[in-house]
C-alpha cells in the first residue's frame, strides 16, 4: 500500500457518516492521521475513529457545529494543537434544504441554516485553518455537481451554496499560493449515502441523468480527494474535479 500521506495530518468536517467517513479511511490508508468531526452522530463517529485507528495511524473525533464559526475556529485549534500540525483540511459537512423558489412552504429556517453549514463552515475552516496549514498544505471543499447545472427544481438554494464554495476555493487559492498550500474542490454526483439514498424518491432520474446510468459510491470521491491530497497534484490549485458519472458531459 502506498502510504504517501505518511506525517500528515488531515481534518474532515462531517466523518461520521458517507462520503466524509469513507474519505477519513482513504485518507489513513494512504497514512495520514486523521481527525474527524460531526455535529450529532457521536458513536459513529467513535466507530470511524476505531477504525482509522486500525489502518495504524492516529486518529480522534471531534464535535463542531459548521453552523458557528465559533466552534469550527476551536475544532481546527484543538487539531492542530492535539496532533502538533495540520496539513490537510477537507470540507465535506453538507446539508441539503430543498424547496422551489415559487413554493411559499419551503421551511425558511432550513434554507437559513444549509446557508449556514455549507458556506459559514467552509468559510470559517478555511479561515481557521489557512494560517496554521503547514507549507504545501492542501484545502479540499467537496462541492456538487448541481452547482454549475441544478438541473432539477427545488435545488436552487443548496446550489448556490456549493456554487459559492467554489468561488472561495478559488480566492483561497490565490491567497495561499505564495505558501505552496493548494486549494481545490471535488464536485460531487449523486452518490449513495443517507443525505441522497440510491432507493430513494427521485434516484431513478438522477441515475438516469448521468453518462454512466449509475449512483456513486462514497470510496468514488475519496479517492478524488486523496489525489488532490497528494504528491501527484501539486500543480493544481483553485481547481474543480468533477466526479459524478458523467451528470455534466
Ligand atoms: P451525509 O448526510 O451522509 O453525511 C453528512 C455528514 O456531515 C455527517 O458526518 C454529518 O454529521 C455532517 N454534518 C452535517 N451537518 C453538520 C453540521 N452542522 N456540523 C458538522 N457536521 C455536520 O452526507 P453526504 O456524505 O452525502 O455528503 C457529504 C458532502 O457531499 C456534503 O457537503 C454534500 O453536500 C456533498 N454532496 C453529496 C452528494 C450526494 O449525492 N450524497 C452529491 C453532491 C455533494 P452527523 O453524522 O453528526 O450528522
Amino acid at each position: 500500500m502506498d502510504k504517501a500521506l505518511a506525517g500528515k495530518v488531515a481534518l474532515v468536517t462531517g466523518g461520521s457518516r458517507g462520503i466524509g467517513a469513507a474519505t477519513a479511511r482513504a485518507l489513513a490508508e494512504a497514512g495520514a492521521d486523521v481527525a474527524i468531526s460531526y455535529a450529532a452522530s457521536e458513536d459513529k463517529a467513535r466507530a470511524v475513529v476505531g477504525e482509522l485507528a486500525e489502518a495504524g495511524v492516529r486518529a480522534g473525533a471531534y464535535r463542531a457545529d459548521q453552523a458557528r464559526a465559533a466552534e469550527v475556529a476551536q475544532l481546527v485549534a484543538a487539531v492542530a494543537e492535539d496532533f502538533g500540525r495540520l496539513d490537510i483540511l477537507v470540507n465535506n459537512a453538507g446539508v441539503i434544504a430543498t424547496g422551489a423558489v415559487d413554493d411559499a412552504g419551503t421551511d425558511a429556517a432550513a434554507l437559513e441554516r444549509q446557508l449556514a453549514v455549507n458556506l459559514g463552515g467552509v468559510t470559517a475552516a478555511i479561515r481557521a485553518a489557512a494560517p496554521l496549514l503547514a507549507e504545501g498544505g492542501r484545502i479540499i471543499t467537496i462541492g456538487s455537481n448541481l452547482a454549475p447545472r441544478p438541473g432539477r427544481p427545488g435545488v436552487a438554494d443548496y446550489a448556490a451554496t456549493k456554487a459559492a464554495v467554489v468561488a472561495y476555493s478559488k480566492g483561497a487559492a490565490r491567497d495561499l499560493g505564495p505558501r505552496g498550500i493548494t486549494v481545490n474542490a471535488v464536485q460531487s454526483g449523486s452518490v449513495d449515502t443517507d443525505m441522497n439514498p440510491a432507493d430513494g424518491p427521485g434516484a431513478d432520474a438522477q441515475r438516469a441523468g448521468n453518462a454512466l446510468g449509475r449512483y456513486g459510491r462514497p470510496e468514488e470521491i475519496a479517492a478524488g480527494v486523496v489525489f488532490l491530497a497528494g504528491p501527484g497534484a501539486s500543480f493544481i490549485t483553485g481547481a474543480t474535479l468533477d466526479i459524478d458519472g458523467g451528470y455534466l458531459a
